[in-house]
């Protein structure tokens, strides 16, 4: 039996392991780390779910459903396994999870530096130094809202905002507002601000769309089902592609509604290009609109395939096959907005999330400022990442997809500890094999 009691975290000193980030991966990490009983802390810059209390907006509800939300040693256990976790739920489940384990987290405790020595690395922080055999860097990946350098030249007198500082529409100026990106997030902000009654403009790059429900059943089954998601990082195509791909155009909700391009355009909201520059005040799209959302419908309709071929080999009650219409697009979409003429008065940057690792000092980034890893592995002994889009697998970045990504790693670190700290080769994902045929997932 595991003791998962462990009390009076110690503010400083040495352990094997320091792991950064008290998110559901540091959690889960630290779960593993347990079972092993390898001593470790977690050292958190804010409180448990620190990322889900702080950066994200009010009305942001799971896109992934609560049958999935599930850790090492811990699942959703409420009355409504289909439903769609708020905000506040997700940091109570989180915070269970954290107290389930008794997870030896030091909150408030914020990194401000890693340095490797002869006896591993340095860790420093705002309230203290730890020396570590190994770092777990479970930070996160969403840290920095991405904006572009076209944001820079946005007339001054606009307001800028990214998810990170949305709270919900009554904080916007009265007057229309222009979303660039239409990943979850743009589509789901551009869909909140329109229903409060402002004037939308979506500016729609590469996306990836997707059905709520498909053939009777919400469109996780069939991702989890056919192995879709279990797909691994050396068997992707262009692993560096998938993990910048922007996250598929789903919403959760109590009437598992769909959200697409074609229901903004119902409920009034106008399409644009890519935005590729602002000059003059003058905000200019790309042509490409109706290509885009082609490529994206024509990758789902694959995606459905897929689906459609696993079912025909599996007995599974479940409707006939369905295809969604394409996206409306105009034959002459907008190509240009003056931004002077004051019918913009918001700009948001839904243009996606990425790391921050200024507090870290070892040369593990590449020059786009990317960790070098092999599947979690860091380039660095003794040195791991977890929660990365497809870091060891397409689910990697999910809730339910950290447990397997966090027992292979785990298991590479004890056998790095064991060794005294000699080099070792990358764990082999150990998990069923899914379908090669994965064509729509980008
Ligand atoms: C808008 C949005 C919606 C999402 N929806 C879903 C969904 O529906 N389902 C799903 O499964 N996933 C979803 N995700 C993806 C994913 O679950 C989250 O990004 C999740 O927060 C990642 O967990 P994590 O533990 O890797 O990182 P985080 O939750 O970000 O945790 C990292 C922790 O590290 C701490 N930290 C960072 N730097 C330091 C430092 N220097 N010192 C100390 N502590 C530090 C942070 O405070 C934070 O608490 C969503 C992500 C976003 C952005």
């Amino acid at each position: 039996m595991i003791d998962f009691r462990q009390k009076n975290v110690r503010s400083a000193g040495a352990t094997d392991v320091v792991v950064i980030g008290a998110g559901h991966a540091g959690l889960a990490t630290s779960y593993c780390l347990n079972e092993r009983s390898i001593d470790h802390v977690v050292l958190e810059r804010g409180e448990v779910a620190n990322s889900w209390r702080k950066e994200r907006w009010d009305s942001l509800k799971l896109l992934t459903p609560n049958w999935q939300s599930r850790l090492p040693g811990f699942r959703y256990a409420g009355d409504d396994p289909d439903g769609f976790m708020s905000m506040p739920e997700v940091v109570d489940f989180i915070q269970a999870y954290a107290d389930f384990s008794s997870a030896p987290v030091k909150t408030n405790t914020t990194v401000t530096s890693v340095r490797q020595n002869e006896d591993g690395y340095r860790v420093e922080t705002d309230s203290g130094q730890w020396q570590a055999k190994s770092v777990v860097i479970a930070s996160g990946a969403c840290n920095v809202a991405a904006k572009p350098k076209v944001a820079d030249s946005v007339p001054a007198d606009i307001t800028s905002l990214t998810p990170h500082l949305y709270r919900g529409p009554e904080q916007l100026d009265v007057g229309g507002v222009l979303v660039v990106g239409a990943s979850a997030t743009g589509l789901q902000l551009a869909d909140e601000i329109g229903r409060a009654g402002h004037d939308v403009t979506i500016a729609v790059g590469e996306h990836v769309r997707m059905p709520r429900t498909y053939r009777g059943h919400d469109i996780q089954v069939w991702l989890e089902r056919t192995g879709i998601l279990n797909e691994c990082y050396d068997e992707v195509d262009d692993v560096v592609r998938a993990r910048g791909l922007p996250s598929p155009q789903l919403i959760g909700s109590s009437d598992r509604k769909m959200l697409d391009l074609n229901h903004l355009i119902d409920n009034g909201v106008r399409l644009a290009g890519r935005l590729m520059g602002v000059n003059d005040g003058i905000a200019q799209f790309s042509g490409s609109l109706r290509n885009v959302c082609a490529l994206a419908d024509l990758k789902m309709n694959r995606l459905l395939g897929t689906i459609d071929n696993w079912i025909e080999t599996h007995p599974v009650l479940c409707d006939a096959p369905e295809r969604l219409d394409d996206t409306q697009t105009d034959d002459s979409p907008t190509l240009s907005v003056d931004l002077n003429d004051g019918s913009i008065r918001t700009i948001i940057w839904a243009t996606g999330f990425r790391p921050d690792y200024s507090w870290l000092d070892v040369p593990v980034l590449d020059r786009k400022g990317r960790i070098r890893h092999d599947g979690g592995v860091v380039d660095a002994p003794g040195m791991y990442v977890v929660g990365l889009p497809v870091l060891r697998r397409r689910k990697s970045s999910f809730i339910h997809g950290v447990e397997d990504d966090v027992r292979d790693l785990t298991r590479h670190l004890h056998s790095y500890l064991d060794a005294g700290g000699r080099e070792i080769r990358p764990p082999d994902v150990s998990t069923v094999q899914p379908l090669k045929n994965l064509a729509g997932m980008g």
